[in-house]
């Protein structure tokens, strides 16, 4: 090999070795080639350095195999298209982070009640017409409800989380179709996405009428439940729905808040009852978001935003300075925190597809 090139690739793996974390041939075999992830490429045999790895076929497949000495430089896992390795594939792009506490009036917040006093904030201002909230239906407790709210008093009975999928992109619409032009949306990745493809497709209606904005607060989510598969659960736990006040997942574990007391089980409890739609979602932090707004990385009362974008800072700051809320710079413990159930979340999706 050239000098030059040697040289180049001496200072890719300096770089490699400081900059991610140190990921040998084993943890790409264990992850990527033995679940039957890989797609072959032959990139992480022909980036190794050392020559330690062939791809061997096997059974008229193509088996990237250690067969010499691995350095565990890396750069076979960080090549590899399959793995995620940079924060930005996990977390995607943000300015900056922050924990946030309301500074409003709202007994019915989740965690910091950030959410609910940005959008106060922005209504109040008028800088958005309304906002697309969830609330509870007023005749099934805990089934979601999507609503436009154009005052301050309707956000304030949509504040907490309920953990069933709400149509709140078609709530927008409705919104738009009534004449309204900029609105507030709160939603997970499954929704902002949707709102995000509008904006940049060529045929999506926030492309082609560019006077309507939508100002997207996006919610941390590693999955959601069905309306009857939680119902059922919680019959079957002796949990009456109607005296259910609070509901919350946080390091694994759902907590019911009623009247009599707190009730927990592990997350895993619940696997029946997951969506089937969250099965197929990797993006944890709701990266085409303004603000993306979660309680994982903040102490407890606190709620987590990354700003994503100039006009997602401006609500931030200015919702501070005017006294909506107050915010600290979020702890580097908290940032990763967000990167390692970010991982566990899209590494989750891979381990569905058997070897085949
Ligand atoms: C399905 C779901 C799963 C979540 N999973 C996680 C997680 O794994 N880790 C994590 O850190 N955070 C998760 N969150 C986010 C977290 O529960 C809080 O919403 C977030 O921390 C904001 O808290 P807050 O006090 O600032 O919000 P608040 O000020 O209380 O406002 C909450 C906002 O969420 C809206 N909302 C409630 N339910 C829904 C829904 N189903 N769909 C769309 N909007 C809704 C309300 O309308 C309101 O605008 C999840 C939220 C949801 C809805
Ligand atoms: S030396 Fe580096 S590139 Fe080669 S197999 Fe080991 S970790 Fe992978
Ligand atoms: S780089 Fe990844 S996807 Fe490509 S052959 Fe190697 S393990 Fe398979
Ligand atoms: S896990 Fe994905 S699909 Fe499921 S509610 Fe959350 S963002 Fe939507």
């Amino acid at each position: 090999m050239a000098d030059s090139v040697q040289d180049d690739l001496a200072r890719a793996e300096r770089w490699l070795k400081s900059n991610t974390k140190r990921n040998a041939f084993k943890k790409l075999e264990k992850e990527i080639v033995k679940t039957g992830v890989c797609t072959e490429c032959g990139a992480c045999v022909s980036n190794c350095p050392v020559d330690a790895l062939t791809g061997v076929y096997t059974t008229g497949k193509y088996v990237p195999t250690l067969t010499g000495n691995c350095t565990s430089c890396g750069i076979c896992y960080t090549v590899c298209p399959r793995t995620l390795v940079f924060w930005k594939d996990l977390v995607g792009d943000f300015r900056s982070a922050w924990k946030v506490r309301s500074k409003l009036q709202n007994e019915k917040r989740q965690d910091g009640g950030a959410v609910i006093a940005f959008l106060s904030y922005m209504l109040d201002k008028k800088i958005v017409e309304a906002a697309v909230v969830t609330r509870q239906d007023t005749k099934k407790p805990w089934m979601p409800v999507a609503v436009l709210a154009v005052k301050k008093e309707e956000l304030m009975v949509a504040g907490g989380s309920i953990y069933t999928h709400s149509p709140v992109v078609q709530e927008m619409m409705r919104g738009f179709k009534s004449g309204l032009k900029t609105i507030a949306v709160v939603g997970t990745s499954c929704n902002i996405d949707a709102i995000s493809k509008m904006e940049t497709h060529p045929a999506g209606l926030l492309q082609i009428d560019l006077g309507l904005g939508a100002f997207k607060i996006g919610l941390f989510c590693m999955e959601s439940f069905t309306y009857t598969g939680l119902v059922q659960f919680l019959e079957k736990a002796g949990v009456d729905l109607k005296e259910v006040q609070r509901m919350a997942i946080s390091s694994g574990v759902f907590t019911v808040t009623t009247s009599q007391g707190k009730h927990e089980w592990p997350v895993e409890d619940l696997s029946r009852a997951t969506a089937s739609s969250c099965s197929y979602c990797r993006d944890f932090s709701c990266k085409n978001a303004d603000l993306s707004c979660g309680n994982i990385g903040s102490d407890e009362g606190w709620t987590t935003v990354l700003v994503r974008t100039i006009r997602g800072e401006q609500i931030l700051q200015e919702s501070a300075a005017d006294g909506y809320i107050e915010a600290e710079l979020l702890d580097p413990k908290g940032l990763e925190s967000i990167e390692r159930v970010a991982r566990s979340k899209a590494m989750r999706y891979y381990s569905l597809k058997p070897e085949r």
